[in-house]
């Protein structure tokens, strides 16, 4: 057997075979090469999402390690204050709800972080869905179908594909954060076409970068598209009182859905649509993934709404988040790594060698520092990197710590 297989040549592609032919090729690649196969994913974490932590290998190896892999950023998943109210609320509704949205599902709790949510944005109303991913699949799907066109930055999350995908409407991608080529998309529509969306992740999840929104609103306007902004990666961070990308940018009531996760810096799980009454009342019954799936669970839905009171006062610990990224970034591009253009928690370091970053990702891990690794399709191939995510909870002593490592490391594997 061929020993240079990567996770790519066991993706689903039809063609006649049984379709569990491609499953039992994985485990019989896996048997045979475990090392090259298991060596960059799916460790556990044997504690919170800290920055120092335990992790347990796939063959039971057991790492204390430095998490630089968490989008925990605002380190929410521990405060007092949320845990505190998950707990009381675990006692009052129960662990789980036990129905979708619509049949029952839904408590005043959830009612509240809606609302809060809508607030936040000065939007008419909110509407959380189960999961975020669930929210770009859900909302897409709900508001286009054939006929329509969807508009997407090349760099935009899986989910927001899967959701264009569904919806039946027509699919167009423009280089990532490429303008020029987005209004020769926007100019190339027949008249007729008059369902457009432009969709866009607000900071990108495997960049750190942000999309150039001023510059897509005008767009839209000018060619009478939609604004979808899902700001997964920018909620609670970035702007001026963290309210994200479009805050960020000066144009936070231009976008017609601000979509976010609260899986990410809010630390819960969950996704949500701040927009216009009518168009978030029409989502409650026609986003597939909200109507036919059961709802948050209230202790996380009660952990969220202590979130949103931290981030409505800004006092979710930005600041310090900022000094950690500042100096982590400021540190990295001084040894000599390549960060990209993050603006954000996502610190890429871009080592556009698979191979290399494999060996590079491994021998990080087991010098105790862990990161993500992102190689194709996540980006492209010469840009495959590893992604540092910063939290603030890192001491300077754990940044310290893991920029000896990444240092020395580097420094082996010929990334410096
Ligand atoms: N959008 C973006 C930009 C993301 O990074 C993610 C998480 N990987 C999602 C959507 C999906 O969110 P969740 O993990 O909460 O389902």
């Amino acid at each position: 057997m061929d020993e240079q297989k990567t996770f790519e040549d066991f993706f689903p592609v039809g063609g006649g075979a049984d379709i569990f032919a491609k499953a039992r090729a994985l485990d019989e690649y896996v048997a045979a090469y475990p090392q090259p196969a298991l060596q960059s994913l799916g460790v556990r974490n044997l504690g919170k999402a800290e920055p120092r932590v335990v992790l347990e290998e796939l063959n039971g190896e057991r790492v204390p390690s430095l998490m630089f892999g968490s989008n925990s950023y605002l380190s929410l998943t521990t405060h007092p204050d949320v845990v505190a109210a998950a707990k009381d609320a675990c006692d009052k509704y129960g662990y789980g709800m036990g129905s979708v949205s619509l049949y029952a599902g839904v408590t005043d709790l959830h009612r509240e972080l809606e609302q809060r949510i809508a607030r936040f944005y000065g939007a008419e109303d909110a509407i959380v869905f189960p999961g975020g991913y669930a929210a770009n699949v859900g909302i897409i799907s709900a508001l286009c179908g054939k006929g329509d066109v969807v508009i997407n930055d090349a760099a935009n999350h899986a989910s927001i594909f899967d959701g264009c995908l569904l919806s039946g409407a027509d699919i167009k991608v423009y280089p990532h954060g490429s303008m020029k080529y987005l209004e020769r998309i926007l100019n190339r529509l027949p008249d007729e076409q008059k369902g457009r969306l432009i969709v866009t992740d607000g900071v990108f999840s495997m960049h750190g970068d942000t999309a150039p929104l001023p510059q897509i609103v005008e767009l839209a306007r000018k060619y009478g598209a939609r604004v979808m902004v899902d700001d997964a990666h920018g909620i609670g961070i970035v702007g001026p009182t963290g309210r994200g990308t479009a805050e960020l940018h000066g144009c936070l009531c231009d976008i017609d859905l601000n979509v976010g996760m609260l899986s990410k810096a809010p630390g819960g799980i969950g996704g949500y649509c701040a927009a216009d009454k009518v168009v978030v009342n029409y989502l409650r019954y026609y986003a597939r993934t909200y109507f036919f799936s059961t709802s948050l669970p209230a202790p996380v839905v009660a952990g969220l709404i202590e979130v949103f009171k931290l981030l409505e006062e800004d006092r979710a610990g930005r600041d310090k988040l900022w000094e950690n990224v500042n100096y982590m970034r400021s540190r990295l591009e001084a040894l000599g790594f390549n960060t990209g253009n993050t603006v954000s928690a996502v610190v890429p370091v871009i080592v556009g060698d698979e191979e290399k970053l494999a060996a590079f990702h491994n021998a990080l891990r087991h010098r105790g520092l862990y990161s993500n690794i992102v190689t194709y399709p996540a980006v492209r191939r010469k840009e495959c990197r590893l992604r540092l995510c910063i939290m603030n909870s890192l001491t300077k002593e754990d940044m310290d710590a893991a920029l000896a490592i990444l240092e020395e490391v580097g420094r082996e594997h010929q990334v410096l």
